[in-house]
């Protein structure tokens, strides 16, 4: 038996929202709070929580760029003589996602998603390391980094892996009474509310597997450890797409050409653009404020939400829609889907949510990058506690 073991457990899109009328985890995690997103998808929120840091501060922000000198998909422009037919499907995406991923030997999640090979090669994908690892960040260190320096003993989610198999994963470790920090890692929420929504009954029946699966991996960890800080946490919500919007066909017909006078990346509730000269900057500018389903985000809120980038690394300037549009046909789908994050983080659905066994949580921590400041706090704790002679 050891004295102490802080336990974090990662549920995607499980939003504020989502558990708000719903007695998620009260049982064994009865103190809960709404925490503030961070602007932008996965992409930025996992590393956001994983850091401590803002995406100005960490530079993991959208998946792909601009930036042809760079871009390592060179190769695939070959595939732009295949019929869209065969290059749009999402399963003959999937396969030649995973074959660039070891061709590229890429760590974190990729995925090439809609992108038109015709045009791949103007951009870059900016995770190539796995947030989840030490050393994965695109600048600065995580907590993983942080662990070793202070050879902590910990165990990490593989997400490449089932749910239920990180979970056993994690309890096996426990068993050893090896650890003095632990970090589980669970998507299948996020996947399942992109395709049916946040009102379908399946979301409250996986809360309750969760549950299940919470309180077998509680039991074991009181087992071994006298004290288990128990936290569950998310990195954002997900909201109904009830409106689809085509900015495509907004933008196409203007008298621009694509990679001479501008290129874009349309994402899922934002497109990002850079110019290449005055006239598309004001004719792309004067069509989109024609979009009643979405505004131009002005600098100073950029600023605000820590996603300005003083290099416009990410894109000149960003377009985002009201929560519940999805842009369809969009890089990250051909199709609608049902439920989509990444809207403006004060919009009802974009807030997560921190449940824990412990009696309060601080007043500081507020937003989904505070997190890294308990586990900073409980793993160095857990490592003085469990070092000592029992
Ligand atoms: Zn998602």
């Amino acid at each position: 038996m050891k004295p102490l073991l802080p336990l974090f457990i990662f549920v995607d899109a499980c939003g504020w929202e989502i558990i708000r009328h719903d007695s998620f985890a009260q049982k064994l995690a009865p103190q809960r709070k709404k925490l503030a997103s961070v602007f932008g998808y996965s992409s930025t929120c996992v590393p956001s929580i994983l850091s401590g840091r803002w995406p100005d501060e960490h530079r993991n922000w959208c998946y792909f760029v601009y930036d042809p000198k760079n871009s390592p998909f060179k190769s695939l422009r070959a595939l732009r003589w295949l019929p869209t037919a065969v290059t749009s499907r999402r399963i003959f995406r999937r396969w030649l996602s995973k074959f660039v991923k070891v061709h590229l030997s890429f760590r974190g999640y990729f995925d090439l998603y809609n992108i038109p090979f015709k045009y791949i090669s103007l951009y870059d994908f900016t995770e190539k390391k796995s947030p989840l690892q030490p050393r994965g960040m695109n600048r600065g260190p995580n907590i993983f980094d942080f662990l070793e320096e202070k050879e902590i003993r910990y165990h990490v989610s593989q997400p490449e892996k089932p749910e239920a198999a990180n979970l056993d994963a994690l309890m096996a470790d426990i068993a050893t009474e090896q650890l003095d920090f632990a970090f589980l890692y669970w998507p299948g929420l996020d996947g399942l509310l992109h395709q049916v929504g946040n009102q379908s009954p399946e979301v409250p029946a996986k809360l309750r597997v969760y549950e299940q699966w919470m309180e077998k991996l509680l039991a074991e960890a009181k087992q071994h450890y006298a004290e288990v800080r128990l936290y569950i946490f998310s990195d954002h919500g997900m909201a109904n797409c009830d409106v689809l919007l085509d900015l495509k066909s907004k933008i196409e017909p203007l008298p621009l050409r694509f990679g001479e006078d501008y290129v874009v990346v349309y994402d899922s509730t934002m497109a990002r653009f850079w110019f290449f000269n005055d006239r598309a900057r004001s004719e792309i500018t004067r069509a989109l404020n024609e979009v009643p389903q979405g505004r131009i985000l002005p600098d100073s809120e950029m600023k605000e939400m820590r996603t300005l980038f003083d290099d416009r690394y990410f894109g000149e300037l960003v377009f985002l829609v009201q929560e519940g549009v999805l842009i369809v046909p969009s890089h990250m789908g051909e199709r609608p889907i049902r439920g989509m994050h990444g809207y403006h983080p004060t919009d009802p659905q974009s807030y997560a949510m921190l449940c824990t066994n412990q009696s309060e949580i601080p007043a500081d921590v507020t937003a989904i990058p505070d997190i890294y400041k308990l586990m900073t706090r409980d793993a160095e704790a857990a490592k003085l506690a469990n070092q000592k002679p029992a």
